[in-house]
C-alpha cells in the first residue's frame, strides 16, 4: 500500500445508499420489506408471550412512531436510535419496559439485504483502487439503524472490509448535513477536513453538510436519480464512481 504522508488528500468518505449501493433495481417496495421485518418482531414477542394488538394495529403504531421520530430529528438534524424508536413503540403497545430486551428485539427484526439492490458495477473496483493507493476510506449514512444492522448489507456486498470507519447517524446522534457527524468520522480517521473528500447523492444532506464541514464535496448523480440542487453547490459532480479517480489526481495536482 502506498503512503499518502506527502499527498494532499488522505481520505475518501462515502454516503451508502445510492452512492456505493445501487437502489435502482429495488424489487417491490420498502413498505413490504418493513412489513416482513415487523412480522419477525411480532412473532418474536408473541413467542415470548407478550399480549399484542392485532398485527395491522401493531404495524400502524410502529409506522407512526417512526415517522414522528424522523420528523422530530430532522428539526435540528439530531437523530434518535432505532432502539429508542422500538422501545417507545413497544411501550405504546402496552408492553412492560423492565422485561424488554431491545437488542434481542432488533436481532429478531432480522435486517438483511433487499432484493434487487446491489453495489454499482464499479463500486468494488474503485474501493480496491483507493485502498491500493493508500487512501483511508470512510462511510457515513443517515440511517436510524445501529451500524451492526447495516453491516449485514455491507458484508454481503463485499464492501465492509474496505472501510476504515463507518458511522450511522443512529449511533452518532447527528445526521448529515450536521457537520458533527463528518468531523467525528475525520477524527476517527485522523485527517483534517481539507485532506478529505465526501461523495454522496443528496445535495441537501450529503453535499451541503460536506461543504459546511470544510470537505471537498462530490455529488454522485447516477442516471436513475434526479435530485434538485436547490442552491447547493458541489465541488464536483459524477455519474459513476470511477470518475472519482481523475478528480483525485486533479486535486493532488493542486497541492
Ligand atoms: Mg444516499
Amino acid at each position: 500500500m502506498n503512503d499518502r504522508e506527502n499527498q494532499r488528500i488522505k481520505a475518501v468518505l462515502f454516503d451508502m445508499d445510492d452512492t456505493l449501493i445501487d437502489w435502482s433495481g429495488l424489487q417491490g417496495d420498502m413498505t413490504a420489506v418493513e412489513t416482513e421485518h415487523m412480522q419477525n418482531v411480532y412473532r418474536y414477542l408473541a413467542a415470548a408471550e407478550y399480549t399484542l394488538p392485532p398485527f395491522d394495529e401493531f404495524w400502524n403504531l410502529f409506522r407512526s412512531t417512526l415517522i414522528q421520530a424522523w420528523t422530530e430529528a430532522k428539526k435540528e438534524w439530531a437523530m434518535i436510535s432505532f432502539a429508542q424508536v422500538m422501545q417507545d413503540f413497544l411501550l405504546a403497545c402496552g408492553l412492560d419496559e423492565p422485561q424488554l430486551d431491545i437488542d434481542a428485539v432488533l436481532r429478531a427484526y432480522n435486517w438483511h439485504t433487499v432484493p434487487g439492490v446491489a453495489p454499482f458495477a464499479d463500486t468494488l473496483p474503485v474501493l480496491e483502487q483507493l485502498k491500493n493507493s493508500g487512501y483511508k476510506i470512510g462511510l457515513i449514512t443517515n440511517a436510524i439503524q445501529p451500524m451492526w444492522m447495516r453491516d449485514v448489507e455491507l458484508r454481503a456486498y463485499g464492501i465492509l472490509d474496505y472501510l476504515d470507519v463507518r458511522l450511522t447517524s443512529g449511533d452518532v446522534g447527528f445526521m448529515k448535513p450536521h457537520p458533527f457527524i463528518y468531523w467525528h468520522a475525520l477524527e476517527l480517521l485522523d485527517v483534517q477536513p481539507e485532506e478529505a473528500i465526501f461523495v454522496g447523492d443528496r445535495p441537501a444532506n450529503d453535499i451541503a453538510g460536506a461543504n459546511d464541514a470544510g470537505i471537498t464535496s462530490v455529488l454522485m448523480s447516477p442516471p436513475h436519480l434526479e435530485r434538485q440542487l436547490d442552491g447547493v453547490r458541489p465541488n464536483f459532480t459524477i455519474s459513476k464512481l470511477e470518475e472519482l479517480l481523475p478528480i483525485l489526481a486533479q486535486l493532488e495536482g493542486e497541492l
